[in-house]
């Protein structure tokens, strides 16, 4: 896996810009034994030529990130606003001068001991960025399984919030496709039906038209899904949000998985059945085309999605 994840050297921790190395919490610190937390992901792509970063749908990443606190039931310091400004003057501070990842994190810092969020009841906010290039491969086609472990469901750690704890069902499940001979895994949720990968959301193509499990279907409600279905619109492609079976995915014409991380990451071959004729098919290869263009500010139909600043 080609992953880079050095970080970039301040960090927001406790209402301040720090060094990262004096960024840290307490061994007892309620989430970290708990994963009483959530968080969110945000890519910046930096310009050579421009010297400017363009943050991928910043609007978008802090309206959903300040969704959590009130799905969790618990209050957050920190309004859209300032977390947006914060989100900027970090960007300018670290002069980022590669392609960019940035973590909000907002966690249960007193050190009680019990997942007890009455007496926690306001998180911490703090924010980090590292230097990211591709987290699945973007150039190649992928193989993956359907894994034994379900989706954790909306009524048990809900996931339409991107609450900490829950990555563990992400971490079993990428591990157990790992130690199968696999890249990823696609989540089947309690009901059976296909929900999305360990962190990032799918999609198939069948007959021409662009399937999706819905947003009903314990997924968490992807930004860059949400993109990609809009692209796919102004491209005059149906989309269709539905229930996925999971045979569906063995008569595919073609798969994808799409995320921050992800960007979009196209599938050949799931449970050891090709994908179509295991080639990049013409619908996602139009997609990710105009989706990799969008991201960086080059299409102008999609430059309201991108924040640019100069660093
Ligand atoms: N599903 C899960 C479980 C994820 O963690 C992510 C990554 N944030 C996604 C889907 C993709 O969401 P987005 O496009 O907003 O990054």
């Amino acid at each position: 896996m080609i992953m880079k994840t050095a970080p970039l050297p301040i960090a927001y921790f406790k209402g301040k810009f720090v060094p990262i190395e004096e960024a840290n919490v307490s061994i007892m610190t309620n989430a970290l034994q708990y994963g009483t937390a959530f968080f969110g992901g945000i890519r910046g792509y930096f310009n050579k030529e421009s010297g400017c970063i363009s943050i991928f749908r910043l609007d978008d990443h802090i309206r959903r990130f300040s969704q959590s606190p009130r799905v969790i039931g618990i209050k957050l310091k920190y309004t859209s606003e300032e977390m947006k400004k914060i989100v900027l003057e970090l960007a300018k501070k670290n002069k980022p001068q590669t392609d960019i990842y940035l973590r909000p994190f907002a966690y249960a810092s007193s050190t009680n001991l019990s997942p007890n969020l009455e007496e926690d009841n306001i998180f911490d906010f703090a924010l980090y960025m590292i230097e990211l290039g591709d987290y699945l491969p973007t150039n190649r086609g992928i193989s993956v399984c359907v894994s034994s472990w379900r989706r954790v469901s909306d009524n048990a750690i809900p996931s339409r919030a991107k609450i900490s704890g829950s990555y563990i069902n992400s971490g079993m499940a990428k591990l157990e496709a790992l130690r199968h001979g696999y890249e990823e895994a696609i989540f089947l949720n309690e009901d059976g039906h296909v929900a999305e990968g360990s962190a990032m959301n799918l999609f198939i193509v069948r007959n021409g038209k662009l399937i999706t499990p819905a947003v009903s279907e314990n997924i968490l409600e992807g930004i860059t899904r949400r993109s990609i279905i809009e692209i796919a619109l102004d491209e005059g492609i149906e989309v269709v949000e539905r229930v996925v079976d999971r045979t569906e995915l063995y008569v595919a014409d073609e798969a994808f998985f799409c995320g921050t991380g992800a960007k979009v990451s196209w599938i050949s071959q799931i449970d050891g059945r090709e994908v179509g004729d295991e080639k990049l098919g013409p619908i996602t290869s139009k997609l990710r085309d105009i989706f990799f263009k969008a991201v960086k500010g080059d299409d102008l139909k999609y430059e309201s999605w991108c924040t640019k600043i100069s660093v």
